[in-house]
């Protein structure tokens, strides 16, 4: 058993808000820069939609992630030599107007402008060109549900659905969904890159791009399935999340989870087998790929765990905070989280809380079911090729324990009688219930964020690292 730690993250999507609260301050912290225009680390997508870059779920285009052949687990870009073969021309690429050509507005001509009859405008101009563009397409053109009518079609997740009933007005649903890199166990971008310059780190798993050793090639944009490395033009080199490591290092946590205006994120320790990542990313049956992993994850309270950790060099800080991780709690106790597009096999480690919605049909009893969650506006078949390649069991389970929860708080607050029936239904305890509801709905910052802190400066050359760990400035 070889026992690593991972810093990850869970997002309980009932309650996201679809503000990009969290994208601003990543943008202006970590992607201000010239060449970076374009880049979002963290977005917020509607869907159903597309998304940023376009149909980055469609793997079929853009060749990202692993996949089986025969039972060895290669990477949908091509072998080694083919990727050599085709270095200097990269066609699965998405291209900048996949994502958007970054514009900007003459602002001094709205300052500088006399005061007259009408207020004056400013046009869109190309931060590429310099010349005045139509805007056509960004980060979140499909910002609830704009547009979605013509774009809906390409989006994946109405496998084994009647795509054009949902997108009809009386039909429609959305939710609104956060991305950032998913700090995979299994990263594709790590494998893709012929340089060497992805690497994962030891301590914290957090995935980056050596800025020293990058050489421009590529591969790592295409190689990642959820599309979550961008090139920057200006300095010829990639960027990606850094899952903020300068905070998580000092033990606060990532700006985007910091400012969430929903309170949606959780970030906490996850221990796992790294011996039985290369079994389990090749898992022959999709839809086993979330158990699967999930059965990796380490329990933080057995003592073995813990001794052999401490034998193989983890800190006791990390095990204390394990022991108390919201996300080991949310994504392998209470089987509440789901890990976003399994099948991609790179075993992504952002997970996400699939969200409530009204139920389809007025129920009229009192005795009839309220936790019907295959009765819901939002088919559990799109959820569930969102979050677990398709097996519905799992996705419709959480989703009956949060309408169970919801179930048994309305009792003890509105009604006479605590309704423990629903609990036991979906196998909850009316301990496991009080602290649910005290993790999704009241948790104060320490509850939502528990990390170690890491005495990096006390071990290492920084001067050495510098550019290793992301940004040549470092
Ligand atoms: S999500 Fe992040 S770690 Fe995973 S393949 Fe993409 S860039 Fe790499
Ligand atoms: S973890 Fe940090 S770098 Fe990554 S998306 Fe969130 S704010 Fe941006």
């Amino acid at each position: 058993m070889n026992i690593k730690a991972q810093i990850s993250m869970v997002l309980n999507l009932d309650k996201c808000l679809g503000c990009h609260t969290c994208s601003i301050p990543c943008k202006n912290v970590w992607t201000n820069r010239r060449g970076a225009e374009y880049i979002w680390f963290n977005n917020v997508e509607t869907k159903p939609g597309i998304g940023y870059p376009k149909k980055w779920e469609n793997q079929d285009i853009h060749k990202g992630g692993w996949h089986l052949k025969g039972s060895s687990l290669s990477l949908r870009a091509g072998s080694r030599t083919s990727r050599l073969l085709k270095i200097f021309h990269n066609a699965d690429l998405p291209a900048i107007d996949d994502y958007y050509e970054p514009w900007t507005y003459n602002y001094a001509k709205l300052i500088a402008s006399p005061t007259r009859k009408h207020q004056p405008a400013t046009r869109p101009k190309s931060q590429i060109t310099g010349k005045p563009m139509p805007v056509t397409w960004g980060p979140n053109w499909e910002d609830d549900l704009a547009g979605v009518s013509t774009t809906g079609d390409g989006d994946p997740n109405f496998k084994n659905l009647e795509r054009q009933i949902y997108l009809q007005f009386a039909k429609v649903f959305m939710l609104h969904l956060p991305r950032l890199c998913e700090h995979c166990l299994n990263p594709a971008c790590v494998a893709s890159c012929p340089s060497g310059a992805l690497y994962k780190r030891e301590e914290d798993g957090i995935v980056l791009v050596d800025q020293e050793r990058c050489r421009g090639w590529r591969y790592c944009v295409s190689g990642c399935p959820y599309k979550k490395v961008y090139f920057n033009w200006h300095t010829g080199r990639s960027e990606k999340c850094i899952f903020c490591y300068p905070r998580i290092e000092a033990g606060m946590t990532s700006l985007c989870a910091e400012t969430c205006v929903g309170r949606i994120r959780y970030v906490g320790v996850i221990l796992y087998d790294a011996d039985r990542v290369p079994e389990v990313a090749a898992t022959r049956d999709e839809q086993q790929l979330y158990a699967n992993q999930t059965s990796m994850f380490l329990d933080p309270a057995d003592s073995e765990v813990r001794s052999a950790a401490i034998s193989q060099g983890i800190p006791e800080s990390y095990l204390n905070a394990a022991a108390s991780s919201p996300v080991y709690k949310l994504a392998v106790e209470w089987g509440l989280a789901f890990p976003l597009h399994p099948e991609f096999r790179t075993l992504p480690m952002v997970w996400y809380v699939p969200p409530l919605s009204p139920l389809i049909q007025f129920l009229e009893s009192e005795g009839e079911d309220r936790n019907d969650a295959d009765n819901m506006r939002i088919p559990l078949t799109y959820l569930a090729n969102l979050l677990t390649a398709g097996d519905e069991a799992p996705v419709r389970l959480a989703l009956q324990k949060l309408m169970a929860l919801r179930t048994y708080m309305r009792s003890q607050r509105l009604e006479e009688e605590t309704n423990l029936a629903a609990l036991e239904k979906v196998g909850m305890t009316e301990e496991m219930a009080r602290e649910m509801y005290q993790l999704l709905a009241l948790a104060k910052y320490g509850d939502r964020f528990v990390l170690p802190t890491v005495k990096r400066e006390a071990k290492e050359d920084l001067y050495q690292a510098q550019g290793s760990l992301g940004f040549v400035d470092v």
